[in-house]
């Protein structure tokens, strides 16, 4: 097991409705010292790649894209959250579900932090049904940028997103993948990589 497999072993809990909290050191009270292993972790995946931006979604994913960002020594954008229609200004615009708060989202991000000329590293917390991504990678093809990459926290497996975005041919890399989880047990198995 690696290091987030191993903290996800430790202090994940597996909730109905195949969810899981991992709110204690991910996505609410966070761990720094963590996100500087996969900061670094992720730099060491996409090493090729030349990365001079870093794209994420509020909330939960700027606390982990802004620490590994100071691995890629680049700026980070993150898409906001918006439930207007009527956005004003030079806005790139998409379409999110969310798996946690099943509601609809504008996810929107100015056309000023993102252009032809990026090189973009998608980074979340998440990656369930691939809904979020979906909107972010939308975004980087409205802005006609290159997607060099997406990295991802916690995948679960035993949904759809992670299959369809690789066969979509994305170079996407999950710190962990959860394979099977169980509720009445707490038992969380992981993808070996
Ligand atoms: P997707 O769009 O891939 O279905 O879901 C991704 C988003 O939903 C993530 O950004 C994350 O915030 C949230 N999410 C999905 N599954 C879980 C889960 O099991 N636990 C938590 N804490 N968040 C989740």
């Amino acid at each position: 097991m690696n290091f987030l497999e191993e903290r996800i072993q430790k202090d994940g809990i597996v909730k109905e409705g195949n969810v899981l909290k991992v709110d204690s050191f991910l996505n609410h009270q966070m761990d720094i010292k963590l996100f500087r292993q996969m900061g670094e972790e992720w730099k060491r995946r996409f090493a090729e790649a030349n990365i001079n931006k870093i794209l994420t979604i509020e909330a939960s994913g700027i606390g982990i894209a802004c620490i590994a960002a100071e691995y890629f020594n680049a700026p980070v954008v993150f898409a906001k959250k918006s439930k207007s229609i009527n956005i004003e200004g030079d806005m790139y615009i998409a379409e999110v579900e969310s798996f946690t708060h099943k509601c609809k989202n504008q996810v929107i991000v100015s056309k000023k932090f993102l252009t032809p000329e990026d090189h973009v590293l998608i980074i979340d917390d998440f990656l369930a049904n691939g809904c979020a991504l979906q909107g972010l990678i939308s975004i980087v093809a409205q802005a006609g940028a290159t997607l060099e990459g997406i990295g991802i926290a916690v995948e679960k497996g035993f949904q759809q997103g992670g299959r369809v975005i690789r066969n979509l041919g994305y170079h996407l890399e999950s710190l962990a993948i959860v394979e099977r989880m169980d509720a009445e047990t707490g038992e969380i198995m992981f993808r070996e990589q």
